[in-house]
């Protein structure tokens, strides 16, 4: 089991009253560090605009590294680059790419990248919802070219719907990409008609489902498809908003939840994939909610790895 996180991650600055803050990234390796004293922390890499180009045009990249930026200046209503976003967002990305290659080479069967800014909303060529690039996307996409995988199912169990991942890999059938998430509520996708060339999976769950009604989605619409796929490797997209105590959101959920999934995604790849599982933080804004979730779904995907 490795731990990617970096330092670089906390001088994102979108600015004091915003709920996407560097004290998110703090509870949450903070906590692990108190929980688990013998995990193994390694310094998340730089991404390279080459890996960046397999997911996201030439202006996106373009508007994160070469802006030039003093103060800090806004990409969407909700998305802000700041003077240490550009090293913040490379090191969220290249925190994936180096946890694929060390679990595709060998290294260690699980890892969990604690990074931010979040990526799961950044599409090909849009920065939005927090999300300059889109990490999980861009780790998925280097598993492919540079490992030659074909087939990785990625589990997002943010309470938002993972938007940028889906429009990135809707034409791609090496791509499971299976989703629940809170409807309505930004960005207000992920309807189950969305199936991309039947590699989508979306779960909408409405607002006030609790921990009993997300696990019965999960076991009946989509645990049976990801077994069906027997991924090569598989990536979480692991949001923690859907605690019952964070503010953007609606749903019911409580640690244990969390633990819950992540337990039944572990198995799968145990079955499938010699355990191989890299997850990625997403979501979650609520501090309490951020340190027990976090612990909770790093026991699960400590056992056994
Ligand atoms: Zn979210």
């Amino acid at each position: 089991m490795r731990i990617y996180s970096h330092e670089a991650c906390l001088a994102h600055a979108p600015g004091p009253a915003h709920a996407e803050r560097p004290d998110r990234l703090r509870a949450v390796t903070g906590a692990l560090r108190e929980a688990y004293p013998d995990l193994s922390w390694f310094e998340a890499p730089l991404a390279t605009r080459e890996q960046l180009r397999r997911v996201h045009d030439e202006a996106l990249i373009t508007r994160v590294l070469d802006t030039h930026v003093e103060d800090t200046i806004q990409l969407d209503p909700d998305t802000w680059l700041g003077p240490g976003s550009a090293e913040a967002g490379l090191r969220a990305a290249g925190a994936g790419i180096a946890a694929v290659d060390a679990v595709l080479g060998g290294d260690t069967r699980r890892a969990f990248c604690a990074v931010r800014p979040p990526g799961h909303h950044a599409t090909v060529g849009e920065n939005m919802g927090f999300c300059l690039f889109n990490s999980i996307a861009a780790a998925a996409a280097h598993a492919f070219d540079v490992h030659g995988l074909s087939r990785i199912a990625i589990c997002d169990f943010d309470v938002h719907h993972g938007n940028g991942t889906q429009a990135i890999f809707e034409r791609d059938p090496r791509v499971l990409f299976i989703s629940s998430h809170q409807l309505p509520l930004y960005p207000d996708t992920g309807h189950t008609h969305e199936r991309g060339v039947g590699n989508i999976i979306n779960a909408p769950l409405p607002p006030g489902t609790d921990g009993a009604g997300f696990r019965a989605v999960w076991e009946r619409d989509l645990l049976p498809a990801l077994d069906a796929f027997a991924p090569e490797l598989l990536m979480i997209s692991a949001g923690f908003d859907t605690h019952r105590r964070d503010p953007l959101a609606q749903l019911e959920l409580e640690a244990e939840d969390i633990g819950w999934i992540t337990g039944q995604v572990v198995e799968i790849a145990d079955r499938h994939c010699g355990g191989r599982v890299v997850s990625m933080l997403e979501g979650g804004y609520d501090l309490e909610a951020l340190r027990e979730c976090s612990v909770a779904h790093l026991d699960a995907l400590r056992r056994g790895a």
